[in-house]
C-alpha cells in the first residue's frame, strides 16, 4: 500500500475571466454555495426548485411548464435535449458553422438519428435560404442551430425566420443558447423555439453544474410518446419529470449546492431585469470592441452578427496568439482564449459575460491586451484603445 500522498500547497490563483467561459462569479453566488445542505426532497428545497423553475422561465422568456436545471454542465443539458427529442431513425439537421454544431451532430448520431447538414463557413451565420433548401432536400424531423456560437463570436440573426421554416415542415427546433442566455436577447416563446438548452457559467456567471433546459408542449409530447426509451437513463426527461414535475419523487440526487448557486445567479438576473442585462452586455462589449478597434485590431464578425458575449478579434500580423494568451495569464492573471477549428491561430476569443461584463474588467482587458501586443511587436496603439474604451464606458 502507498503512504498518504503529499498534500499539495497550491492555492488556485485569483484570475480575471474574460474567456469563453467560465466567467467571473458574483460574490453573492459564491456565498450561496456555502449554504448548508438540505436533502433533495426537503420541503424547503422543493420551494427552492419551484423558484428556480420560475426564474428560469423568466430568463428564457418562456411560459413552458417544462423548464428545469439539468444536473451537469451545458453539454448535459444539450444531450438531454437531443437525446430525448431525437428518436432512432429521425433525421436531424445541424449547422457546420462552428464547433458546437459538430457536437450536436455527434449527439444526434449517438441517439440513433441520421444527421444532415446546412452549410455555412466558420465565422458566418446560417442564411434562411440555405436552411429552407436543406429542409426541402432532407425533410428533417429536428433542426438544431447555435444561437450564440462561442467558437466564432457569431450571433445567429433571423431566428424567427428559421423556426418558421422548420415549423412549415413540422420539425422541432432545438436552440443552443449556452452563450446567449442572460447576455444577449433571447426570446424562446416569441421566436418559436421548441427546445432550448443553456449553461450557467457563461452569461449567468455561475459555476458549472446545473444547466438550464426548456421544452414546449410539442417537444414534450414527442418525448413522452417515444417508442423506445431515451438511451441515457440519467438524462431521460420522462423519468426526470417525476422529480421536477408535480410528483417530486426521487430520480437522482440533485446537485443541491449548484441549484443554490443557480438560484442566486438567476435572482441577480431578475433584480437587474433581463432586458437591462442584455443592454449592459451590449454596452460593455461595445466599449471593449471600440477599444480593440481603436488600437488597430479587427473584429472577425461584422456588426450585423457581432456577439457581445464573445468577441472574436483577429490576431494581428507578426504575433503568435498562444504567446499573447500565456503572457496575459502569467503577467496579468487574465484569461482569454484562442480560436478553434478553422479559426485556430486566427482569432482571440474574448468573453464579456455576466459579472465579467463590467467597466473594471473591460478596462483591464483593453489595457493589458494593448500592452502585451505592443511588446510582442504588433502594430497597435494601446493608448488610442484605452481612450476609446474609456469614452464608451
Ligand atoms: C460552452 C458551450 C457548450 C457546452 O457547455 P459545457 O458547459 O462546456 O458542457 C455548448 N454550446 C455552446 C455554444 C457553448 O459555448
Amino acid at each position: 500500500m502507498q503512504d498518504a500522498p503529499q498534500v499539495g500547497e497550491l492555492t488556485p490563483p485569483n484570475r480575471t475571466l474574460m474567456g469563453p467561459g467560465p466567467s467571473d462569479v458574483d460574490p453573492r453566488v459564491l456565498r450561496a454555495m456555502s449554504t448548508p445542505l438540505v436533502g433533495h426532497l426537503d420541503p424547503s428545497f422543493i420551494e427552492v426548485m419551484d423558484e428556480v423553475q420560475d426564474l428560469l422561465r423568466y430568463t428564457f422568456r418562456t411560459d413552458n411548464q417544462w423548464t428545469i436545471p439539468v444536473s451537469g454542465t451545458g453539454s448535459a443539458a444539450m444531450e438531454a435535449a437531443i437525446g430525448n427529442v431525437v428518436e432512432p431513425g429521425d433525421t436531424m439537421l445541424v449547422p457546420t458553422n462552428g464547433y458546437f454544431g459538430g457536437r450536436m451532430a455527434e449527439m444526434a448520431r449517438r441517439a440513433g438519428g441520421d444527421v444532415v447538414h446546412v452549410d455555412a463557413p466558420w465565422g458566418e451565420p446560417l442564411s434562411p435560404a440555405d436552411v429552407a433548401d436543406a429542409f426541402a432536400e432532407h425533410q428533417p424531423d429536428v433542426f438544431g442551430f447555435v444561437h450564440a456560437e462561442t467558437s466564432t463570436g457569431v450571433r445567429q440573426p433571423d431566428v424567427s425566420e428559421l423556426t418558421s421554416i422548420a415549423h412549415g415542415h413540422d420539425a422541432l427546433v432545438v436552440a443552443d443558447s449556452v452563450t446567449s442566455i442572460g447576455g444577449v436577447e433571447l426570446r424562446v416563446d416569441e421566436w418559436g423555439i421548441d427546445v432550448a438548452y443553456a449553461g450557467p457559467q457563461k452569461c449567468l456567471s455561475c459555476p458549472p453544474g446545473a444547466s438550464p433546459l426548456t421544452l414546449n408542449d410539442d417537444a414534450m409530447d414527442k418525448v413522452l410518446s417515444r417508442e423506445e426509451p431515451a438511451r441515457s437513463w440519467y438524462l431521460d426527461l420522462s423519468l426526470l419529470e417525476g422529480y421536477w414535475g408535480e410528483e417530486r419523487a426521487y430520480h437522482h440526487t440533485a446537485p443541491i449546492t449548484n441549484v443554490y448557486a443557480l438560484r442566486e445567479a438567476l435572482r441577480l438576473v431578475a433584480e437587474e431585469g433581463i432586458e437591462r442585462r442584455w443592454q449592459r452586455h451590449e454596452r460593455m462589449a461595445g466599449a471593449l470592441k471600440a477599444g480593440v478597434e481603436a488600437m488597430g485590431l479587427e473584429m472577425n464578425a461584422p456588426d450585423e452578427y457581432w456577439l457581445p458575449s464573445l468577441n472574436a478579434v483577429r490576431v494581428p500580423a507578426g504575433v503568435e496568439d498562444g504567446q499573447v494568451i500565456s503572457r496575459l495569464l502569467d503577467e496579468y492573471d487574465l484569461e482569454i482564449a484562442g480560436g478553434l477549428g478553422d479559426l485556430s491561430g486566427e482569432i482571440f476569443r474574448i468573453g464579456c459575460m455576466g459579472h465579467s461584463a463590467r467597466p473594471k474588467n473591460v478596462t483591464y482587458l483593453v489595457n493589458a491586451l494593448g500592452s502585451v501586443l505592443e511588446e510582442e511587436g504588433a502594430d497597435v496603439d494601446p493608448a488610442a484603445g484605452a481612450a476609446a474604451t474609456a469614452k464608451k464606458l
